[in-house]
Protein backbone atom coordinates (compact mmCIF):
# COMPACT_ATOMS: atom_id res chain seq x y z
CA UNK A 1 0.00 0.00 0.00
CA UNK A 2 1.35 3.65 -0.72
CA UNK A 3 2.47 5.27 1.67
CA UNK A 4 0.56 9.05 2.31
CA UNK A 5 3.83 11.77 3.65
CA UNK A 6 2.84 15.22 4.30
CA UNK A 7 5.51 17.87 5.14
CA UNK A 8 4.87 20.95 6.08
CA UNK A 9 7.05 23.83 4.66
CA UNK A 10 7.92 21.79 1.42
CA UNK A 11 8.05 24.24 -1.11
CA UNK A 12 11.62 24.91 -0.48
CA UNK A 13 15.06 24.31 1.21
CA UNK A 14 15.19 20.97 3.05
CA UNK A 15 11.75 20.57 3.08
CA UNK A 16 11.30 20.18 -0.59
CA UNK A 17 14.34 17.93 -1.03
CA UNK A 18 12.50 15.62 1.80
CA UNK A 19 9.57 15.55 -0.68
CA UNK A 20 11.66 14.92 -3.18
CA UNK A 21 13.34 11.75 -1.46
CA UNK A 22 10.55 10.47 -0.66
CA UNK A 23 8.80 10.54 -3.32
CA UNK A 24 11.46 8.81 -5.36
CA UNK A 25 11.05 6.42 -2.23
CA UNK A 26 7.15 5.65 -3.41
CA UNK A 27 5.71 7.80 -0.88
CA UNK A 28 2.95 9.67 -2.22
CA UNK A 29 3.56 12.81 -1.33
CA UNK A 30 1.45 16.06 -0.02
CA UNK A 31 3.45 19.41 -0.53
CA UNK A 32 1.88 21.53 2.00
CA UNK A 33 3.44 24.90 2.11
CA UNK A 34 1.33 28.26 3.05
CA UNK A 35 1.75 30.45 -0.42
CA UNK A 36 -0.21 28.69 -3.40
CA UNK A 37 1.81 29.89 -5.89
CA UNK A 38 4.71 28.72 -4.36
CA UNK A 39 3.37 25.78 -3.14
CA UNK A 40 1.43 24.79 -6.12
CA UNK A 41 4.64 25.20 -8.43
CA UNK A 42 6.87 23.18 -6.05
CA UNK A 43 4.34 19.78 -6.10
CA UNK A 44 3.94 20.37 -10.04
CA UNK A 45 7.80 20.24 -10.18
CA UNK A 46 7.64 16.74 -7.81
CA UNK A 47 4.79 15.50 -9.10
CA UNK A 48 3.15 15.67 -5.77
CA UNK A 49 -0.32 17.14 -4.18
CA UNK A 50 -0.40 20.52 -3.15
CA UNK A 51 -1.88 20.88 0.08
CA UNK A 52 -2.51 24.45 1.71
CA UNK A 53 -1.37 24.71 5.10
CA UNK A 54 0.09 27.56 7.13
CA UNK A 55 1.11 26.30 10.33
CA UNK A 56 -0.04 29.63 12.31
CA UNK A 57 -2.97 29.71 10.97
CA UNK A 58 -5.63 27.20 12.92
CA UNK A 59 -8.35 27.07 10.21
CA UNK A 60 -5.93 26.63 7.48
CA UNK A 61 -4.50 22.98 9.43
CA UNK A 62 -7.88 22.23 10.31
CA UNK A 63 -8.81 22.32 6.49
CA UNK A 64 -5.66 20.31 5.33
CA UNK A 65 -6.67 17.61 7.83
CA UNK A 66 -9.74 17.45 6.32
CA UNK A 67 -8.60 17.48 2.75
CA UNK A 68 -6.28 14.98 4.13
CA UNK A 69 -8.85 12.45 5.62
CA UNK A 70 -11.47 13.09 3.10
CA UNK A 71 -9.30 12.09 0.10
CA UNK A 72 -6.93 9.69 1.75
CA UNK A 73 -8.34 8.50 5.19
CA UNK A 74 -5.22 8.20 6.94
CA UNK A 75 -1.81 9.83 7.14
CA UNK A 76 1.48 7.43 7.57
CA UNK A 77 4.24 9.72 7.61
CA UNK A 78 3.90 13.77 9.05
CA UNK A 79 7.02 15.66 8.59
CA UNK A 80 7.15 19.45 10.41
CA UNK A 81 9.61 21.04 8.93
CA UNK A 82 7.95 24.78 8.45
CA UNK A 83 10.38 26.99 10.56
CA UNK A 84 11.72 30.23 10.35
CA UNK A 85 14.93 31.82 12.18
CA UNK A 86 13.22 35.37 13.20
CA UNK A 87 14.96 38.37 12.84
CA UNK A 88 18.98 37.76 12.13
CA UNK A 89 20.03 40.85 13.82
CA UNK A 90 17.37 40.21 16.88
CA UNK A 91 18.45 36.25 16.74
CA UNK A 92 21.84 37.13 16.52
CA UNK A 93 21.45 39.78 19.34
CA UNK A 94 22.00 39.10 23.14
CA UNK A 95 19.30 37.65 25.71
CA UNK A 96 19.13 40.86 26.90
CA UNK A 97 18.40 42.82 23.98
CA UNK A 98 15.82 39.69 22.82
CA UNK A 99 12.10 41.18 22.56
CA UNK A 100 9.27 39.26 23.21
CA UNK A 101 7.95 40.35 19.95
CA UNK A 102 10.78 38.18 18.75
CA UNK A 103 10.72 35.52 20.59
CA UNK A 104 6.75 35.19 20.04
CA UNK A 105 7.19 35.34 16.35
CA UNK A 106 9.77 32.19 16.25
CA UNK A 107 7.58 30.59 18.76
CA UNK A 108 4.66 31.00 16.95
CA UNK A 109 5.73 28.73 13.84
CA UNK A 110 8.40 26.34 15.30
CA UNK A 111 6.35 25.51 18.36
CA UNK A 112 3.03 26.37 18.83
CA UNK A 113 2.64 25.62 15.23
CA UNK A 114 4.14 21.86 15.47
CA UNK A 115 1.65 21.34 18.47
CA UNK A 116 -1.62 22.51 16.67
CA UNK A 117 -0.36 20.68 13.16
CA UNK A 118 0.36 17.55 14.99
CA UNK A 119 -2.27 17.61 16.85
CA UNK A 120 -5.26 18.19 13.98
CA UNK A 121 -3.18 14.95 12.19
CA UNK A 122 -3.11 12.78 14.45
CA UNK A 123 -6.47 11.06 14.23
CA UNK A 124 -5.57 10.05 11.01
CA UNK A 125 -1.78 8.89 12.16
CA UNK A 126 -3.39 6.61 14.81
CA UNK A 127 -5.34 5.31 11.48
CA UNK A 128 -2.13 4.25 10.03
CA UNK A 129 -0.68 0.66 10.61
CA UNK A 130 2.47 2.05 11.59
CA UNK A 131 2.83 5.90 11.34
CA UNK A 132 5.98 8.39 11.47
CA UNK A 133 6.10 11.97 12.67
CA UNK A 134 9.61 13.58 12.06
CA UNK A 135 10.27 17.11 13.84
CA UNK A 136 12.38 18.99 11.99
CA UNK A 137 14.98 20.49 14.93
CA UNK A 138 18.51 21.34 15.47
CA UNK A 139 21.62 21.04 17.08
CA UNK A 140 21.62 24.89 18.06
CA UNK A 141 18.55 23.31 20.26
CA UNK A 142 20.65 20.96 22.63
CA UNK A 143 21.78 22.46 26.06
CA UNK A 144 24.36 19.99 26.05
CA UNK A 145 25.94 21.38 22.65
CA UNK A 146 25.75 25.07 22.88
CA UNK A 147 26.92 24.89 26.79
CA UNK A 148 30.23 22.84 25.79
CA UNK A 149 32.81 25.48 25.64
CA UNK A 150 34.98 22.94 23.41
CA UNK A 151 31.91 22.68 21.41
CA UNK A 152 31.50 24.87 17.54
CA UNK A 153 28.27 26.21 19.49
CA UNK A 154 29.52 27.98 21.88
CA UNK A 155 29.76 31.00 20.31
CA UNK A 156 25.81 31.54 19.48
CA UNK A 157 24.56 33.66 21.76
CA UNK A 158 20.64 33.80 20.87
CA UNK A 159 17.35 33.19 22.33
CA UNK A 160 14.49 33.01 19.73
CA UNK A 161 15.60 30.54 17.06
CA UNK A 162 17.64 27.93 19.82
CA UNK A 163 15.09 28.48 22.02
CA UNK A 164 12.37 27.11 19.92
CA UNK A 165 14.50 23.70 18.77
CA UNK A 166 14.85 23.28 22.65
CA UNK A 167 11.17 23.63 23.21
CA UNK A 168 10.56 21.65 20.30
CA UNK A 169 12.58 18.75 21.39
CA UNK A 170 10.64 18.95 24.80
CA UNK A 171 7.39 18.70 22.26
CA UNK A 172 8.78 15.85 20.76
CA UNK A 173 9.85 13.68 23.73
CA UNK A 174 6.36 14.27 24.85
CA UNK A 175 4.56 13.21 21.96
CA UNK A 176 7.11 9.79 21.89
CA UNK A 177 5.91 8.81 25.43
CA UNK A 178 2.24 9.63 25.41
CA UNK A 179 2.69 7.80 22.09
CA UNK A 180 4.99 5.15 23.20
CA UNK A 181 2.11 2.28 23.39
CA UNK A 182 0.94 3.04 20.16
CA UNK A 183 2.13 2.37 16.25
CA UNK A 184 3.02 6.00 15.76
CA UNK A 185 6.89 7.15 15.96
CA UNK A 186 7.97 10.49 16.88
CA UNK A 187 11.36 11.61 16.56
CA UNK A 188 13.61 14.54 15.80
CA UNK A 189 16.14 15.19 12.77
CA UNK A 190 18.80 17.51 12.92
CA UNK A 191 19.28 18.09 9.51
CA UNK A 192 22.79 19.85 10.13
CA UNK A 193 24.13 23.50 8.41
CA UNK A 194 22.63 23.70 5.30
CA UNK A 195 22.65 26.22 2.59
CA UNK A 196 19.18 27.56 2.62
CA UNK A 197 17.18 30.87 2.89
CA UNK A 198 16.80 30.48 6.29
CA UNK A 199 20.61 31.06 6.77
CA UNK A 200 20.93 33.48 3.64
CA UNK A 201 22.34 29.94 1.93
CA UNK A 202 25.41 30.30 4.17
CA UNK A 203 25.08 26.52 5.43
CA UNK A 204 28.33 24.01 4.41
CA UNK A 205 25.54 21.18 3.82
CA UNK A 206 22.94 21.04 0.88
CA UNK A 207 19.47 20.89 1.47
CA UNK A 208 19.66 16.95 -0.04
CA UNK A 209 22.22 16.37 2.63
CA UNK A 210 19.56 17.96 5.31
CA UNK A 211 16.55 15.97 3.80
CA UNK A 212 18.60 12.64 3.84
CA UNK A 213 18.71 12.49 7.42
CA UNK A 214 14.83 12.51 7.61
CA UNK A 215 14.03 10.39 5.11
CA UNK A 216 16.28 8.31 7.39
CA UNK A 217 13.87 8.61 10.27
CA UNK A 218 11.10 8.75 8.03
CA UNK A 219 11.45 5.08 6.45
CA UNK A 220 12.57 4.01 10.28
CA UNK A 221 16.50 3.24 9.11
CA UNK A 222 17.48 5.53 11.71
CA UNK A 223 16.09 5.86 15.24
CA UNK A 224 13.54 3.07 14.87
CA UNK A 225 12.34 3.41 18.02
CA UNK A 226 11.94 6.93 18.70
CA UNK A 227 12.09 9.93 21.02
CA UNK A 228 15.19 11.07 20.48
CA UNK A 229 17.31 14.02 18.49
CA UNK A 230 19.42 12.21 15.56
CA UNK A 231 20.95 13.48 12.59
CA UNK A 232 24.14 15.17 11.29
CA UNK A 233 27.18 14.80 13.92
CA UNK A 234 29.70 17.61 11.80
CA UNK A 235 28.96 20.14 13.92
CA UNK A 236 30.92 17.82 16.58
CA UNK A 237 33.62 17.00 14.62
CA UNK A 238 32.74 13.73 12.50
CA UNK A 239 31.94 14.53 9.54
CA UNK A 240 29.22 12.98 7.18
CA UNK A 241 28.39 10.86 10.46
CA UNK A 242 24.63 10.72 11.76
CA UNK A 243 23.52 9.69 15.34
CA UNK A 244 21.86 10.76 18.49
CA UNK A 245 22.34 13.97 19.61
CA UNK A 246 21.93 14.66 23.28
CA UNK A 247 19.08 16.97 24.42
P1 LIG B 1 13.80 27.60 4.25
O1 LIG B 1 14.41 27.27 2.94
O2 LIG B 1 13.67 29.01 4.68
O3 LIG B 1 12.36 26.89 4.29
C1 LIG B 1 11.48 27.12 5.35
C2 LIG B 1 10.12 26.62 4.91
O4 LIG B 1 9.19 26.83 5.99
C3 LIG B 1 9.57 27.41 3.71
O5 LIG B 1 8.88 26.53 2.86
C4 LIG B 1 8.60 28.38 4.37
O6 LIG B 1 7.57 28.83 3.51
C5 LIG B 1 8.04 27.47 5.45
N1 LIG B 1 7.28 28.20 6.45
C6 LIG B 1 7.67 29.20 7.28
N2 LIG B 1 6.64 29.64 8.02
C7 LIG B 1 5.57 28.89 7.64
C8 LIG B 1 4.21 28.85 8.02
N3 LIG B 1 3.71 29.71 8.93
N4 LIG B 1 3.40 27.93 7.46
C9 LIG B 1 3.86 27.09 6.52
N5 LIG B 1 5.13 27.09 6.08
C10 LIG B 1 5.96 27.98 6.65
O7 LIG B 1 14.59 26.90 5.45
P2 LIG B 1 15.13 25.41 5.68
O8 LIG B 1 16.53 25.56 6.11
O9 LIG B 1 14.79 24.53 4.57
O10 LIG B 1 14.30 25.05 7.00
C11 LIG B 1 13.48 23.89 7.09
C12 LIG B 1 13.56 23.40 8.53
O11 LIG B 1 14.89 22.94 8.80
C13 LIG B 1 13.25 24.47 9.58
O12 LIG B 1 12.46 23.91 10.61
C14 LIG B 1 14.63 24.82 10.11
O13 LIG B 1 14.59 25.32 11.43
C15 LIG B 1 15.31 23.47 10.05
N6 LIG B 1 16.77 23.50 10.08
C16 LIG B 1 17.47 24.14 9.11
C17 LIG B 1 18.85 24.13 9.17
C18 LIG B 1 19.68 24.79 8.12
O14 LIG B 1 20.91 24.87 8.30
N7 LIG B 1 19.12 25.27 7.03
C19 LIG B 1 19.52 23.49 10.22
C20 LIG B 1 18.78 22.85 11.19
C21 LIG B 1 17.40 22.86 11.11
P3 LIG B 1 7.67 30.21 2.68
O15 LIG B 1 8.43 29.89 1.42
O16 LIG B 1 6.24 30.56 2.44
O17 LIG B 1 8.38 31.21 3.55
Amino acid sequence: MTRIALITGSNKGIGYETARLLGSRGFAVLVAARDETRGRAAAEALGATFVPLDVVDDESIQRAASFVEAEYGRLDLLVNNAGLIGDLAEARGLPSGTTREALRQVFETNVFGVVAVTNAFLPLLRKADAARIVNVSSEVGSITSTTDPAGPLYQLVGIPYPASKTALNMVTAMYAKELRDTPIVVTAANPGYCATDLNGNSGFRTPEQGASVIVALATGEADASGGQLWGDLSLLGTADQNGVIPW
